[in-house]
């Protein structure tokens, strides 16, 4: 068997700040790996920079310059993590026998990637790299992403438990992967539906190695919400039994209401109304929030938008030893 071409997909949004260290580690990586013979010379590192207002592409292009394994592409803005890995991806497959993706912050640790390619040649399609510990992280985001993660599981959606982006995939399993055109992106819960031969390797999570998140409070929100609303429509299933609960207690309400006027008591109900009005206004409220969601998934997937656009690259199969496939 010829060795496998790999390509290391790294999305990159104003990481200056640490691309030195994380060309060098990773072509440590391919070097070993190449002299190791788990994959073939032509294996590649492939930055997407995603629309950076810093000297990121600036660069990833001195390191094309330098470097032949390394390759590049511009998104022509920001089009956020996911579609840039995505376009990583999709740029990849046609010469790759298989794709890693890892952030550039090297908070996913290089070594690992050896380990995914050894399970790949024993014959797996998905490795998923999964976290051993999250110390690394912030009390903050520790809680937050444990709560997003069992909300997840709660409404059904298959995730890897502990894994974030940072996973090989097989040819076989990319090939299918860019058959999902949808707009809304949420990839960990989209892979385990691929189905395929799949394994785990584990790693410790270590610290940004410089720079910042480049996922602020919001975006990790709008996160959120995306990979619940992308893959569940539970939400709009609760709205129903809100709603139906609410309706319940309404014609209870209103039954009670109408004895107590055949009764003949006086209307008290000052309070109970102010307090049903504005419970059944929020209520309403939610619910159109939670449809509003869905319509606006609908509207987004019909336009067709392309998920990400390139301005420029630089993937040429520079290696003599490459092979186009
Ligand atoms: N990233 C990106 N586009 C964005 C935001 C982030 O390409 O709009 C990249 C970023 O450069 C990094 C990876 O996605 O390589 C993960 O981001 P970050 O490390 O900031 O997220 P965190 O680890 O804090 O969740
Ligand atoms: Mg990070």
């Amino acid at each position: 068997m010829n060795e496998p071409i790999l390509t290391i997909v790294v999305p990159c949004y104003n990481e200056e700040a640490v691309l030195n260290e994380t060309v060098t580690r990773l072509r440590a990586v391919l070097v070993r790996a190449c002299r190791e013979q788990l994959i073939s010379q032509g294996s590649t590192i492939l930055f997407v920079d995603d629309g950076s207002s810093d000297r990121t592409w600036e660069i990833i292009n001195q390191y094309i310059q330098e470097y032949k394994e390394v390759t590049g592409l511009k998104l022509s803005r920001n089009f956020g993590h996911q579609n840039a890995l995505i376009a990583g991806m999709e740029t990849a497959t046609p010469y790759s026998d298989c794709v890693v993706t890892i952030d550039a912050d090297l908070q996913d640790d290089v070594n690992a990637i050896r380990k995914f390619l050894i399970k790949y040649r024993e014959g797996f399609d998905i490795v998923y790299g999964v976290r051993d510990k999250r110390e690394t992280d912030t009390f903050f985001k520790r809680n937050t992403a444990l709560l997003f993660y069992g909300v997840m599981s709660r409404l059904g959606v298959k995730t890897v438990p502990n894994h974030a982006d940072f996973r090989l995939l097989s040819r076989r399993v990319l090939e299918e992967f860019v058959k999902y055109q949808e707009e809304n992106i949420f990839l960990r819960g989209m892979i385990p539906l691929l189905g395929f031969k799949s394994t785990e390797v584990y790693y410790n999570r270590a610290e940004r190695f410089a720079g910042e998140s480049k996922y602020p409070l919001k975006k990790m929100l709008n996160f959120a919400i995306d990979g619940i609303t992308s893959f569940s429509i539970a939400p709009i299933r609760m709205v129903t039994y809100l709603g139906g609960t609410v309706a319940g207690i309404g014609f209870l309400i209103g039954l009670y209401a109408l004895i107590q006027h055949f009764l003949g008591h006086a209307v008290s109900g000052w309070t109970s109304m102010i307090l049903s009005i504005w419970l059944i206004g929020g209520m309403q409220l939610i619910a159109i929030g939670v449809i509003g969601e869905y319509i606006g998934k609908i509207f987004k997937e019909t336009k067709h938008r392309p998920r990400y656009i390139i301005e420029k690259q630089q993937v040429r199969p520079k290696n003599e030893h490459f092979e186009q496939k």
